[in-house]
């Protein structure tokens, strides 16, 4: 049985040892990379071609890839690598895995064009000098076929160990039962439209109620279209922690019943899984990168052979303890099983991400990959912040005084272009706005920072042997992620924020380069998916998702009928009440006389939902005054896991009490409280983002983009509408609960409005 490999990944497998070394990154951005690529190629002859396709086989393996150029009237080959710094300072495992490229691309060249010999070329060109230092070494045929052969012959046992897997998954796979006994009600017809949408290749939005079962209901039918050539890879891209918990519990389900262990692996964090925070990614600095592709090999067969052996799945911990047992580190071994593995449980960041690493791999694998994308409501917000950036005054001023000398100026020069920014803004002595957009991002600070940025690059990159301060990593960081932004930055997707901090001695500005629409960018990622599901409770209307995220046109829309039936759910809007920021102070008494009459009339567990933490307090507060007796507890500010966690545990089965919460906040949504865990909720709020100048100027470009009328529900009443629906959604979890919901404002009883809810609800006022 073939197996076929591309270029990289084959010398990358075979050719690379040594230590893990990032110090000679972050290097060039794709964009710059590409540009790179393509000023070299402009300084080339008319025979000059770019980007040759080229490919060869040993015994049962196919080797393919791309050549970056080739002048046959020499004949050369280039392998051209863009870079930042002073090349001296290349770590020597990286000069040996370019070789081991150029050589393979000489000898299939060879063989396609009948050549003796060829000159092979390393073209290494710095982006910041525009200057290319090119390392040519001539290569005979037969030499260079004794590499290719000792390369392949280094790769083929384990590309004849993957051919096998890959067979026996698909047999498997094509004969897989659906693990539990029954589909739930809704649960069937959802996995058959996943089927059939990977099988017509379509995108699909699936609108699928809470309880369904909707992260197995997805896996399965998406896993039964690998076989047959349909898919290589499955990628399940969470928002949070929770979705990546079932996503692994669904995959440890469905395992039992296969005669091929599934290979499933658990992507997370850098910041999440690095054993030694304090030390940097090279073999100076931190153990586990010290000889790190000498002992992978071992690892990543380990990791093989428990998955394989024992069908384990390669979760974070299991993870974990095999690069510990092999003192390597756990993150990057990670990001090395995902190449071997038939399912990926990541964030949406693994793959939507600017430099995505699931994405990059696929690109370059040629992966058919299918891509499920949980509680895909997130990813219009989580989308907005990959593609944005900040850059803070505060930092700069620090700087300047305490970067190395070099640099200094740099920093005092750009401190300068922040503090005319920020005057400017206050013109007068009067009251400045605090925040607000700017008409465009400004010329004069940008020019500083890019001059800064290149200067630092080149600083970091000669100082491989020092340690480096770690506010100056962060802020040349910070700025290569503004940098990036800013090359896609435009006025009709993106805006430019200013806020105005107050502090001592001196206030100071944080700059954010916003994006309002990330579809433009996540479109390329849903066109590179061979299927793509995105599923939620919340995904109406169709339009706003698909405006947002940049879904194709002929996009399929299934919203599953709910399971639940409407004597299950009593909602009542209460009109009598408005919640708007004017009213709130009126609001107080009625609201919390609203919430001991529900819970005199049913004692149990409830949520209490408002818009600010302000809001929250004072109701929870004014209960308290008013109903001493009655249990209650309070989300606060910055809650970390383990309070989280006892927030959710005082909502015991049997309980009484009030859980007062922020709506949008940890426990809006993700929260499983089945039966009388939770018996009702009260939702103070519309959920609508603040009105001010930013939230306005976002409404204003909206419309611009989408149509007048839509500016102001793609703004704040889609947004806001997604949050009550996902909070309401926390009261009924199966056909056998039974709950209350107070939906309190006057809006609640608008048309438009009561549109948007759930149809299975029976909405009465109270
Ligand atoms: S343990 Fe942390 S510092 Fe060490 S290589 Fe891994 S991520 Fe880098």
């Amino acid at each position: 049985m073939s197996y076929t490999v591309a270029v990289r990944a084959l010398c990358e497998f075979v050719a690379k040892r040594g230590d893990l070394d990032l110090r000679f990154t972050p290097s060039p951005s794709a964009l710059e990379g590409i540009e790179g690529h393509a000023k070299v190629a402009a300084r080339r002859g008319a025979g000059y071609q770019r980007e040759l396709n080229l490919e060869g086989e040993y015994r049962e393996l196919k080797v393919r890839g791309r050549a970056d150029g080739f002048d046959a009237t020499v004949p050369r080959l280039e392998e051209i690598k863009t870079h930042r710094g002073e090349l001296e300072r290349q770590p020597d495992n990286h000069r040996q895995l370019h070789w081991a490229q150029a050589k393979i691309y000489g000898w299939l060249a060879c063989q396609r064009f009948a050549l003796e010999e060829i000159e092979l070329a390393l073209v290494y060109f710095d982006i910041d000098r525009e200057r290319e230092t090119v390392i040519r070494a001539r290569h005979d045929r037969n030499a260079l076929e004794r590499f290719f052969t000792a390369t392949c012959e280094a790769f083929l046992s384990w590309a004849q160990q993957e051919a096998k897997h890959a067979l026996q998954r698909e047999q498997a796979l094509a004969s897989m039962k659906f693990p539990m006994a029954d589909f739930r009600p809704g649960q069937r017809a959802l996995a058959e439209t996943v089927y059939k949408a990977a099988r017509l290749e379509r995108p699909l939005l699936l609108q699928a109620p809470t309880g369904i079962g909707k992260t197995l209901g997805t896996l399965f039918p998406l896993l039964k279209a690998l076989p047959a050539g349909k898919l290589d890879k499955v990628f399940f891209l969470t928002a949070k922690t929770p979705g990546r918990q079932l996503a692994l519990d669904a995959l440890a389900r469905l395992s039992p019943g296969l005669d091929t262990p599934l290979r499933a692996l658990e992507l997370i964090a850098r910041e999440k899984s690095c054993e030694h925070p304090d030390k940097a990614c090279h073999g100076e600095s931190c153990p586990l990168a010290a000889g790190f592709y000498d002992r992978l090999p071992a690892a990543r067969a380990k990791a093989l052979e428990q998955v394989d052996g024992e069908r384990s799945l390669l979760d974070a911990e299991t993870l974990r303890r095999l690069a510990l047992a092999e003192g390597i580190c756990p993150y990057y071994l990670g990001q090395e099983m995902a190449r071997w593995s038939d399912v990926v449980v990541g964030d949406y960041n693994h793959y939507f991400g600017l430099g995505g690493m699931l994405h990059a791999l696929a690109q370059e694998q040629r992966w058919r990959v299918g891509v499920l994308v949980d509680e895909a409501h997130n990813l219009v917000e989580r989308g907005r912040l990959m593609f944005s950036a900040e850059l803070d005054e505060r930092s700069v001023r620090e700087l300047a005084r305490s970067a190395p000398k070099g640099l200094r100026r740099g920093f005092e020069r750009l401190a300068r272009a922040f503090r005319t920014q920020r005057q400017a803004l206050a013109p007068s002595a009067g009251e400045a706005p605090l925040e607000g957009v700017l008409e465009e991002v400004p010329s004069s600070l940008v020019g500083e920072l890019t001059g800064l940025t290149a200067r630092l690059g080149e600083h970091l990159a000669t100082q491989l042997d020092e340690p480096v301060d770690p506010e100056l990593m962060r802020f040349y960081l910070q700025a290569l992620g503004f940098a990036r932004v800013l090359e896609l930055f435009d006025a009709r997707h993106f805006q430019c924020e200013f806020e105005r901090l107050p502090g001592k001695p001196r206030e100071t500005l944080r700059l954010k380069l916003s994006n309002l629409v990330p579809g433009p960018w996540l479109a390329p990622r849903f066109e590179a998916a061979r299927a793509c599901v995105l599923f939620s409770a919340t995904l109406a209307p169709t339009d706003y998702f698909i405006d947002l995220l940049g879904l194709p046109a002929q996009t399929a829309w299934f919203d599953v009928a709910s399971p639940f039936a409407a004597v299950q759910l009593k909602v009542r809007t209460v009109s009598r009440i408005s919640t708007r920021y004017r009213d709130r102070e009126a609001s107080i008494e009625p609201i919390v006389e609203l919430i001991q009459a529900g819970y005199a009339a049913r004692p149990g567990n409830y949520l209490a939902f408002f818009s600010s933490f302000d809001y929250l307090e004072r109701v929870a507060e004014r209960l308290a005054e008013k109903a001493p007796g009655l249990v209650q507890w309070r989300q606060s500010r910055r809650m970390g896991e383990e309070q989280r966690r006892a927030f959710l545990e005082r909502f015991a089965p049997g309980g009484q009490g009030i859980g007062f919460a922020v709506l949008g906040g940890a426990f809006g949504e993700g929260v499983d409280l089945p039966g009388d865990r939770l018996v009702g909720a009260f939702i103070a709020t519309l959920g609508l983002p603040q009105f001010n100048a930013v939230n306005q100027a976002l409404r204003q470009r909206l419309g611009a983009l989408f149509g007048a009328s839509q500016g102001y529900r793609y703004a704040y009443l889609y947004p806001g509408l997604t949050k009550v629906i996902q909070a309401a959604g926390r009261v009924i979890r199966d056909e056998g609960d039974r709950g209350a919901l107070w939906l309190i404002d006057d809006r609640f009883d608008t048309a438009e409005v009561r549109g948007m809810l759930p149809s299975w609800w029976e909405i009465e006022r109270a």
